[in-house]
């Protein structure tokens, strides 16, 4: 096919564009940012240090300006100045909690707004990062379910609240420094933020890949649990492509209260998740599945419920987390009584699996798990309400 090759080489030879305006170097992967960096004109033999170079300035030192990349020539700093930026979502408002949680509300493109929340606990540090503004899904106990879905975040936006949460803790290695997970005080990522992750496949799996990355933030993959609430089809994806710890929002243990708890469970019910669930450990050589468990009273927080859930995961490397559920304004549902959690998670335990009770953790700032977005809403809202109340309001 000789007609073939002078195409092929044109192609190569042409250099790709860029889009118009300054391109964001966070969260590229290492493929986007070496072809971004070959479109502003970086020499093709160059390009793999130069992309090295440049990913370890903004992962591994956490600088932000061009001007800080004290190994690149000064004109190869202003080209890159002129093509491109180096942006992280825009924190908008920080509080902390009477327990040293933290919780931040951040800006993205368009102006919407996600909330990231770092937990200390003893010899670990977590960050809940969002993957979506809203979420498409309904479950009927989730504030962030009863909000539409806006957007995807990008890649970029993703793994821009790891960065700007260690820009908070102070925590970018002072050169030659790399402190072990176990010493860090963003030690472990989990994905129960706002969103279901796996509806943002590409995007999480990029920004995840970058956490990882040994050249940079370099966060071990058993270090980061993705939630879902059972977007099946994706699961196997998950273990190939990302590889991190899996939690999934079981919260049911018959298909007709999963339907309601959790709606998705129409379209790929319990049967058929548990088999994806079965496969999981293996495809990803990872450790036990978590089996989150919301306990909501007179649900699904029986003793019978209790042995079900034992008999439905036999069989599967698991560690159920009972959480007390979060209430908020308006919420249909109310928490388990404390003597009934216990009682459930004792039988959990006497079966052989750990079946440890999420603390809530920064209630005070309406930080904890399903709570997120709302605090935030309802300042707006009641900010609102002041204004009408005192004639200001435009409407
Ligand atoms: N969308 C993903 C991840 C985000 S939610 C998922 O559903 O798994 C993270 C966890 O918080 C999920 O287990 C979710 O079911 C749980 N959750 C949501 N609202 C809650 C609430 N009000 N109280 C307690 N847990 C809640
Ligand atoms: Fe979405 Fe998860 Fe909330 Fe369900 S629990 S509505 S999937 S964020």
């Amino acid at each position: 096919m000789s007609a073939a090759a002078p195409i092929t080489q044109d192609v190569l030879t042409i250099p790709r564009k860029l889009p118009e305006g300054p391109v964001n170097l966070v969260g590229l992967t290492r493929e986007q940012l070496k072809d971004a960096l070959l479109a502003a004109g970086t020499p093709e033999k160059q390009v793999k240090m130069r992309s090295n170079q440049v990913w370890q300035w903004l992962y591994q030192k956490g600088v932000r300006s061009f001007d800080d990349m004290t190994n690149l020539a000064k004109d190869y700093r202003a080209m890159l100045a002129e093509h491109f930026v180096i942006e992280l979502p825009e924190v908008v408002s920080r509080h902390v909690s009477e327990d040293g949680t933290r919780k931040y509300l951040v800006r993205i493109a368009g102006g919407h707004e996600v909330e990231v929340v770092y937990i200390p606990e003893e010899g670990r540090g977590t960050l809940c990062v969002s993957s979506q503004v809203g979420c498409t899904l309904t479950c009927s106990f989730c504030h962030t379910g009863t909000q539409k879905l806006v957007r995807n975040l990008t890649a970029g936006e993703i793994v821009g609240q790891v960065m700007l949460a260690r820009d908070d803790l102070g925590e970018w290695p002072k050169p030659g420094r790399h402190p072990k997970d176990e010493t860090r005080l963003l030690s472990n990522i989990v994905l129960m933020g706002m969103g279901e992750p796996l509806y943002n496949f590409e995007n999480v799996r990029d920004a995840m890949k970058i956490a990882m990355d040994p050249e940079g933030i370099s966060l071990s993959r058993r270090r980061i649990t993705l939630s879902t609430s059972g977007v099946v089809p994706e699961i196997a994806r998950t273990a190939e492509e990302i590889g991190c710890l899996l939690a999934v929002s079981f919260h049911a243990t018959t298909n007709k209260v999963r339907d309601k708890l959790v709606p998705i469970n129409k379209r790929w019910n319990i049967e058929e998740l548990l088999d994806a669930l079965k496969a999981y450990p293996k495809l990803s050589n990872s450790e036990r599945i978590t089996f989150e468990y919301v306990m909501l009273k007179d649900v699904n927080d029986s003793d019978e419920d209790a042995r079900r859930l034992i008999k439905l995961i036999r069989g599967i490397p698991a560690k159920i987390n009972l959480i007390p559920f979060n209430e908020w304004p308006g919420a249909p549902y109310q928490r388990s009584d404390w003597k009934r959690i216990k009682a459930f998670a004792d039988i959990i335990y006497k079966a052989g699996y750990a079946s440890p009770i999420r603390t809530p953790r920064g209630e005070d700032i309406m930080a904890a798990c399903g709570q997120l977005k709302s605090a935030t809403e309802r300042a707006r809202k009641s900010k609102k309400q002041i204004e009408a109340e005192a004639g200001l309001s435009s409407a």
